[in-house]
């Protein structure tokens, strides 16, 4: 089998046995691959900080069949994810990025323009930008691109538009979007939220990748984590391990 060479992000790395360790990284090609490091827990490790989370590091693979483990045989630091000398809370959002990434895909299939937003993610959360708008859009975008997106104006239901004059509006998670007065009484996990806190979530949902202008004003900030949370609890149908860190991103 040949060895496969490309970029990678390190999702999760956990250890293997005394000196090696099982990393998950995000690939451009080949997308979430697993693989055994080995000697990477040793203390003059041949990867050094390579294997860091969220490192973006070129990697030489052996790609195995079925579901052994694939083996890493190089890895080169490109960038180190430096967010921690922010304070926590961004290097708390970039390991919700790097969970969601992980929890959204299946090993070995690419997800084409998915690298790129993980990178420009963690790019943004390096350079200082906004930790709540920057994880919500990474977030909308990521649903959108497995063809997830929430309806934020179409019943779920009915599909006729839903009246967003009103003070509030239902969301249902597992209808993945906002129903009708007629409607919402037939689904399930059913929130009540305010009007508004759908609108910036639209809002959020359609800027363009490289719009700065967008922010969340702060009035809607605790409802959308609020929306955000029961959605991706729903989606990925676990319990996310970060969340309860993220608690900041309300406020
Ligand atoms: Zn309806």
């Amino acid at each position: 089998m040949p060895l496969e060479k490309t970029d990678a992000i390190v999702l999760r790395s956990v250890p293997w046995s005394e000196t090696s360790l099982v990393v998950t990284l995000w690939t451009r090609e080949f997308g979430k691959i697993s693989a055994i490091a080995k000697g990477a827990r040793r203390l003059k490790s041949p990867f050094e900080s390579a294997l860091d989370l969220l490192s973006l590091s070129s990697v030489v693979f052996l790609a195995k069949t079925g579901d052994t483990l694939d083996l890493l045989f190089e890895a080169k630091l490109q960038r180190r994810f430096r967010s921690a000398q922010r304070g926590l809370l961004p290097l708390y959002c970039g390991f919700h990025v790097a969970e969601l990434t992980n929890g959204f895909t299946e090993p070995h299939q690419p997800i084409p323009g998915w690298m790129d937003w993980l990178t420009h993610t963690l790019q943004a959360l390096d350079d200082g930008c906004c930790p709540a708008t920057t994880t919500l859009r990474f977030e909308l975008h990521a649903l959108r691109m497995l063809g997830l997106s929430p309806s934020w104006s179409q019943c779920v239901g009915c599909g006729e538009s839903v009246d967003l004059d009103r003070p509030t509006v239902a969301l249902t998670t597992s209808g993945g979007g906002v129903a009708c007065p007629a409607c919402s009484p037939l689904q399930r996990n059913v929130l009540r939220i305010q009007t508004n806190t759908v609108l910036v979530l639209q809002k959020a949902s359609d800027s363009a990748l490289n719009d700065l202008e967008f922010s969340i004003p702060e009035e809607a900030r605790s409802e959308t984590r609020f929306v955000m949370e029961h959605l991706l609890g729903f989606i990925t149908e676990r319990r996310l391990r970060l969340l309860p860190f993220l608690e900041e991103l309300k406020r």
